[in-house]
């Protein structure tokens, strides 16, 4: 039975085994969350995340964490939200899908996703607590026990609690 917490901090002081970044598709950094887990893993990440030559819109891509206190950071590039009629449903899916397929790869048991698409990308915030939350609940984990949602605001962590609740099985 996979665990879910949600709680409001820094995704880059969680000592987990992968923390999940809201990437773009050059995956060179950039601002928010990303620019945050480049500047706290250092230049290295920089470096690592070059080889992979960018990075499609919903696919995920593995580093280790560096100077971070998490072992390994998946990369992720959530769609840009025009009006939710350009697939950016099923993308901002694939985000969590293809991320969660990557920790079971990588023998992960914790995993933290940042909320991915709901800064500069602009996904309406409860729309992709719902998606982020189903695509979790649904994966079928093997190896991950425990996927924490780190919320950066007191705003997005109550709009977690509250869609946890909605969906409570
Ligand atoms: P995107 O381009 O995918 O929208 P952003 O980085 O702009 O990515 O925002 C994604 C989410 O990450 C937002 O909800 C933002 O508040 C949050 N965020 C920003 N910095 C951090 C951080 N250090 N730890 C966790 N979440 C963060």
């Amino acid at each position: 039975m996979l665990e879910i917490e949600v709680i409001q901090g820094d995704i880059t002081k969680l000592k987990v085994d992968a923390i999940v970044n809201a990437a773009n598709r050059s995956l060179l950094g950039g601002g928010g969350v990303d620019g945050a887990i480049h500047r706290a893993a250092g230049r290295e990440l920089l470096e690592a995340c070059r080889v992979f030559g960018g990075c499609e819109t919903g696919e995920a891509r593995i580093t280790p964490g560096f100077k971070l206190p998490a072992k390994y950071v998946i990369h992720t590039p959530g769609p840009i939200f025009r009006d939710g009629f350009h697939g950016e449903p099923e993308q901002l899916k694939n985000c969590y899908v293809n991320s969660m397929k990557l920790a079971e790869e990588n023998n992960c048991e914790t995993v933290a996703f940042s909320a991915i698409s709901t800064g500069v990308y602009g996904y309406p915030k409860k729309e992709a607590t719902e998606i982020a939350i189903w695509a979790v609940r649904n994966y079928p984990v093997q190896k991950v026990k425990k996927v924490i949602f780190c919320c950066f605001g007191e705003d997005m962590l109550k709009i977690y609690q509250d869609v946890l609740k909605m969906m409570a099985p």
